[in-house]
């Protein structure tokens, strides 16, 4: 309410002058943009009303509620919100360095060390989320903005994010494809544990350079074959070239039984993150 009555008084002409596009979504647009008054450089997404059915109009509240709630420096902020006849604008910090997807995509596998310095910051995020009763659903190299430094990551886009009661089972299929995890694609429900196969997706994606499940230009219902009834091909040499911590990480995050599946408290405690958090504390 409070957030409608000051949209109502200012429109966001007059705070933002609106700028180049920075990506494209489904029902939105982000842009960056100028504050007017402060010259500072933002990000907004744009989105539009018309379009959406009930249920996506639920989304977007939830996606409001939330990033109003979460306060953490690896999460992109938001810090306006302004809703016109036709569409919601969220004013949020602009992190400038683009996707972890184009960092990654295309590029030779990260080394152990600079995928840490990525993992690292996303689960000690997610656990942040978690622990107050977040699930992204969307986790994936397009959510995940990057800064100037490979380590400075921050995680985007609450579309489909929802907020839980501890024990709450999650019906609604959501989330990307070659990230999801099986219990998703299965449709007998699950929790957050699904946000942590989807970190180890993106891990592995990292140390591997292709994704677990969907190994080029594959059919989709050959990819979710995979990901409910596939298992990780562990004779290969890029995969035996990996550490032990890095592969036992990896299997742990990407355990189809959800009761063994790594949390993201667990994670943040596994050597792999463990041993180099140590270092981190020890290096100049
Ligand atoms: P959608 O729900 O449509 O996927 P996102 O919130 O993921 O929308 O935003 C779409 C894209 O816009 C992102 O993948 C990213 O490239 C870019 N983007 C989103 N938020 C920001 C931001 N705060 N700073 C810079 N770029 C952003
Ligand atoms: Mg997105």
């Amino acid at each position: 309410h409070e957030l409608r009555r000051a949209s109502e008084v200012v429109p966001v002409e007059e705070d933002f002058e609106i700028g180049e596009e920075l990506g494209k979504g489904q029902f939105s647009r982000v842009c960056q943009c100028v504050n007017k008054h402060t010259l500072e450089r933002k990000a907004v997404k744009i989105i539009e009303k018309e379009t959406m059915d009930a249920e996506e109009k639920e989304l977007l509240r939830a996606e409001i509620a939330i990033m109003k709630l979460v306060n953490h420096p690896n999460i992109i902020r938001m810090e306006a919100v302004y809703e016109s006849r036709r569409h919601i604008f969220i004013v949020m910090e602009l992190h400038s360095g683009g996707e972890l997807f184009d960092r990654v995509n295309g590029r030779p596998r990260l080394t152990e060390d600079e995928a840490f310095c990525v993992i690292y910051p996303l689960i000690e995020s997610v656990a942040y989320l978690h622990e107050m009763g977040i699930v992204h659903r969307d986790l994936k190299p397009e959510n995940i903005l990057c800064g100037q430094k490979v380590g400075d990551i921050k995680i985007a886009d609450f579309g489909l994010s929802k907020l839980v009661l501890p024990d709450e089972i999650m019906k609604m299929p959501c989330g990307t494809l070659s990230y999801v995890a099986p219990e998703v694609l299965t449709l007998n429900g699950y929790g957050r544990e699904a946000d942590m196969w989807s970190v180890g997706t993106i891990m592995y994606l990292l140390l591997r350079g292709r994704l677990p499940f969907d190994i080029d230009g594959e059919s989709r219902e050959k990819i979710i074959e995979r990901t409910i009834n596939g298992t990780i091909d562990t004779d290969d040499a890029v995969w035996k070239a990996l550490s032990q911590d890095a592969r036992d990480l990896m299997l742990g995050l990407l355990n189809k039984d959800i009761k063994r599946r790594m949390s993201a408290k667990e994670a943040l405690l596994h050597p792999w993150i463990l041993s180099r958090v140590d270092r981190m504390d020890t290096e100049p």
